[in-house]
């Protein structure tokens, strides 16, 4: 079991988080409860920071905002000097709400909608990354229509097969994103942006998938796109000036997940750009790293309180808490593995075995599978670790669950940065047409008409 960032065990065998106690936590701001350790972030973001621009000034970090965005985050990801990449006009709404400087904004995605492009025109981000043709074809239109140009990168599939789960593997042939190098797409693609008017070509972006251990594949996918680079200069005479090698850096969850070193990872993939460069006589890029899991997710801790305890006496005792699926899908959708303390038990021997599900009506609802504990009962506060990357990004209503409050602890201080969804948000949103209003039981419930 690794504690993560601030995180130490108190006097009272509590766990605590930036200074915090999270039973404390859990009292005053209610369950389930996502914790921040601030200084884990900011010490992330230095890491990435000092490992790339600090030592590279022709590189740049942008915080892959999917992973885990508010207000408050983008607030954290400016003043430490990193750049953002959205995927949405959601994410680019919240950004450029926070204040976020629009021209340090990448704009990605497969489907941006044309409401999507014309607020990004008009809020001026600092580059589209453009997924195809299609899109190509709508930005060159819509730029036209608001007389402005676009600084664009062009997302490409190198074809490279990282070892992660298949769900989130994205730089093979077979993929839903970017257009293909190895069967001439991407060539066709760049020949069409460098035709039109209103778009300004200044790179290509990939992105090989996420959770990724093994170094090799960042400096494979580095020689595929510079050796790629190199064959678009021969064929139109044209060079990039920016190369996009996407996200992706794994994060410790369990043990045996064994991370590489951020500055390893640097020097590997810049080290191999400027070799490559100068092989090739090709003017050194500037480049762009997109990290999002490896900047929140060891600083995320979800607390929830344990409710009832079933034990099928020789086959499993189930222990559910009051959460689950709704505020951590990963388990149920790629099979994700978590560790976890019993926060009220810290430093208690764990003599038991248990199973942690959720509250929710379906039988895969479960965080945890055999993870050992200390005798564990009803109200006792358990702190499942590294929650911060797609969590509560990805969390959702269903069971009519309450998306839980965000917290970011630090020095002994607990700062509210969202709010806990009440009732009311849940009905928010919900019409009752007309026709309905006349309906006898319904109008027993509200009262508000006969
Ligand atoms: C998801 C994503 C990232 C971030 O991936 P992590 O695994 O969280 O580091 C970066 N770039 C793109 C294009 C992505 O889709």
């Amino acid at each position: 079991m690794k504690l993560h960032g601030t995180m130490q065990v108190n006097d009272k065998g509590h766990l605590e988080i930036g200074g915090c106690d999270t039973v404390d936590l859990a009292k005053e701001f209610g369950t389930p409860l996502y914790v921040m350790d601030e200084q884990l972030i900011r010490e992330k973001c230095r890491e990435y920071y000092g490992a790339f621009t600090g030592t590279y000034p022709d590189s740049f970090v942008i915080y892959a905002s999917k992973a885990f965005l508010t207000l408050a985050m983008c607030r954290l990801v400016e003043s430490e000097g990193l750049g953002l990449d959205v995927v949405s006009g959601g994410e680019l709404y919240t950004a450029l709400k926070a204040g976020f400087p629009a021209e340090k904004i990448y704009f990605h995605g497969n489907n941006k909608s044309r409401e999507e492009v014309n607020f990004a025109l008009e809020a001026k981000v600092g580059r589209f990354v453009v997924d195809n043709i299609y899109e190509l074809e709508c930005l060159e239109r819509l730029c036209g229509a608001l007389r402005t140009k676009a600084d664009i990168l062009l997302r490409v599939t190198p074809g490279i097969e990282a070892h992660t789960h298949e769900y989130i593997q994205t730089g093979q042939i077979d993929s839903k994103f970017g257009l293909v190098v190895s069967n001439g797409q991407a060539m066709e693609g760049i020949k069409k942006a460098l035709e039109l008017n209103n778009i300004n070509l200044k790179g290509l972006h990939c992105h090989i998938g996420s959770q990724i251990f093994e170094l090799e594949s960042y400096q494979h996918t580095v020689e595929v796109m510079m050796d790629f680079y190199n064959k678009v200069y021969a064929e139109t005479g044209f060079r990039f000036e920016e190369l996009n090698l996407g996200g992706g850096f794994g994060i410790y969850y369990v043990s045996g997940d064994k991370p590489a070193n951020i500055k390893t990872y640097a020097a590997i993939v810049m080290e191999t750009v400027r070799r490559m460069a100068e092989e090739m006589n090709y003017p050194m890029p500037r480049v762009i790293v997109e990290p999002g899991r490896s900047i929140v997710g060891e600083a995320g801790t979800t607390l929830y309180t344990v409710g009832s305890v079933k034990d099928i006496p020789g086959v499993r005792k189930y222990v559910a808490v009051d959460g689950g699926m709704t505020d951590n899908p990963r388990p149920a959708l790629y099979q994700a593995r978590y560790e976890a303390v019993v926060a009220n038990k810290a430093n208690q021997p764990r003599v038991d075995e248990v199973s942690i599900a959720g509250k929710c009506c379906e039988s895969g609802d479960m965080l945890i599978w055999d993870l050992h504990v200390p005798a564990i009962e009803p109200g006792d506060i358990l702190a499942v670790f590294c929650t911060g990357a797609y969590n509560y990004s990805m969390s959702s209503n269903y069971n009519r669950l309450m998306r839980p409050a965000v917290v970011f602890v630090k020095d002994g201080h607990a700062d509210l940065v969202v709010k806990r969804e009440t009732l009311d948000d849940l009905v928010r949103n919900d019409v009752i047409p007309e026709r309905m209003k006349k309906n006898k039981p319904l109008s027993v419930v509200t009262g508000s008409r006969q």
